[in-house]
C-alpha cells in the first residue's frame, strides 16, 4: 500500500507505533492513550452503525450507483458543474474525474473530545474542495490536491486498519465530491467487518438531494457553519453566495437524519449532529447571528463547537480584515450570544480567550 496507508496493526505494532510517536513529540499521554486502545475497541463493540442494515439489503451499493450516475453530469455539490467525471473531466473542485486521491489516513487526536476518546478519530483526509476559501488552513490538500492516487479497495482497507488501531470512528474530511467512491468502499469494508460510525466532516454547503442519498448511512454529521452573510461567502469562498441559505437548509436535513448528538456512557459520540463555527476577525462569519439561528431553530442541546483557532493562512493576508487572529472580545461575544439563546451543549475551545 502507499504512504498514506497505515502499517498493518496488530496490538504489538500499534503499541510500537504509539511509543515512536511519544518519542517524537515527547508526549507521555499519547502512550497512555495507546495502552487504552483495546478498551476503546471494546467500547464500540455493542454499537451498530447506521449503514449496516443498508449494506445487508444491497441498498448501500444502490445508493453508491446513484451517486456515480450523478457524476456523469456532475451535480454532487451546489456548484453543479455538469462535467462528466466518469470520463475523467474535472469541475470547479479540480477532482481528477472519478479518481480517488487521499492525502493521509491516521488516528487524529485534535478533533472534538467525544470523537477522539482514547483511541483517536480515524481521520481520512481527502484531497480537493469545492469552496476554495481564501483563509483555508489545509490549502495544500484542499486546493493543490496534494495526496496519493488510490482506489475503492484501498479506501476500504484504510477504514478497516483504522478500526484495528482502536479509532472510535471513520472521519471523512471534505467527502462530497468523492461520495460515490466512499459508499462503494464502505460497502466492501462493512462486509469485511467495519463497525465504526461514519463521520461526515463537511463545509456544510451540501445539496439536499445528495444528503438524502446519505440518509441511513452517515452516523455523525460534522458540518461547518462558516458565514451568515452571502456577501462574505461570495468574497472569501469563490463566489459561493448561496452558502448561508444552502448550509442552513443542509444542517436542518442533517438534524432530521441523525438528531441531537449525545455521547454514549463512555463519552464517545456515536450518532448525531455536531456543528462547528469558526469565529473570524471583524465578524466576517456573523457569529452572533449564527448562534441566534441555531438557538431559535434547533433543540437547545444541539452540539456546537465555537472554534477560536482562526489563523491568517493561505491568501488571508491579501485581505486586511482577515489578516489577524481574533480578539478576546470577538470570541466572548459569540459565546455569550450562544448562552443567551439558551444553547446548553457548547464546546468552548477558547477559554484562554474568555479569560
Ligand atoms: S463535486 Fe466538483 S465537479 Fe461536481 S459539481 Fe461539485 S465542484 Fe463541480
Amino acid at each position: 500500500m502507499k504512504d498514506f496507508i497505515l502499517k498493518p496493526c496488530t496490538r504489538r505494532n500499534f503499541l510500537k507505533y504509539t511509543s515512536r510517536l511519544c518519542y517524537n513529540v515527547g508526549l507521555s499521554s499519547v502512550l497512555f492513550a495507546g495502552l487504552k486502545a483495546e478498551a476503546a475497541i471494546n467500547s464500540t463493540k455493542t454499537f451498530e452503525p447506521a449503514y449496516l442494515k443498508l449494506q445487508k439489503t444491497g441498498e448501500l451499493k444502490k445508493r453508491a450507483n446513484e451517486l456515480y450516475a450523478i457524476m456523469e453530469s456532475c451535480e454532487l455539490c451546489p456548484r453543479r458543474c455538469g462535467v462528466n467525471r466518469l470520463k475523467g473531466e474535472s469541475g470547479f473542485c479540480c477532482t481528477p474525474g472519478a479518481t480517488l486521491v487521499v492525502s493521509a489516513a491516521h488516528p487524529h487526536f485534535g478533533e472534538e473530545r467525544p470523537l477522539v476518546g482514547n483511541g483517536g478519530s480515524g481521520t481520512i483526509f481527502l484531497t480537493h474542495c469545492n469552496l476554495r476559501c481564501v483563509f483555508c488552513q489545509n490549502w495544500e490538500i484542499a486546493q493543490l490536491g496534494r495526496g496519493n492516487e488510490s482506489n475503492i479497495d484501498e479506501l476500504a482497507r484504510m477504514m478497516l486498519l483504522l478500526q484495528k488501531m482502536g479509532c472510535h470512528n471513520i472521519n471523512l474530511v471534505t467527502p462530497t465530491h468523492y461520495s460515490a467512491l466512499i459508499l462503494s468502499a464502505l460497502d466492501i469494508a462493512a462486509e469485511r467487518g467495519l463497525r465504526l460510525p461514519i463521520v461526515y466532516n463537511t463545509s456544510g454547503w451540501e445539496r439536499l438531494e445528495i444528503l438524502k442519498l446519505l440518509d441511513g448511512i452517515v452516523d455523525i454529521y460534522l458540518p461547518d457553519f462558516k458565514y451568515w452573510e452571502s456577501d462574505m461567502s461570495a468574497k472569501y469562498s469563490s463566489e459561493a453566495d448561496s452558502y448561508p441559505e444552502i448550509t442552513s437548509g443542509a444542517i436542518l436535513e442533517m438534524h432530521r437524519q441523525v438528531g441531537v448528538a449525545h455521547p454514549a456512557k463512555d463519552g464517545i459520540m456515536q450518532r448525531g449532529l455536531m456543528i462547528r463555527h469558526l469565529v473570524m476577525p471583524n465578524n466576517t462569519g456573523g457569529s452572533e447571528n449564527i448562534m441566534a439561528w441555531i438557538s431559535q431553530t434547533l433543540p437547545k442541546d444541539t452540539y456546537v463547537n465555537i472554534m477560536a483557532q482562526y489563523n491568517p493562512l493561505h491568501k488571508a493576508y491579501d485581505y486586511p480584515e482577515l489578516s489577524r487572529r481574533i480578539t478576546r472580545e470577538e470570541y466572548t461575544k459569540a459565546v455569550n450570544r450562544a448562552k443567551e439563546g439558551g444553547l446548553t451543549n457548547l464546546d468552548v475551545q477558547g477559554y484562554w480567550l474568555l479569560g
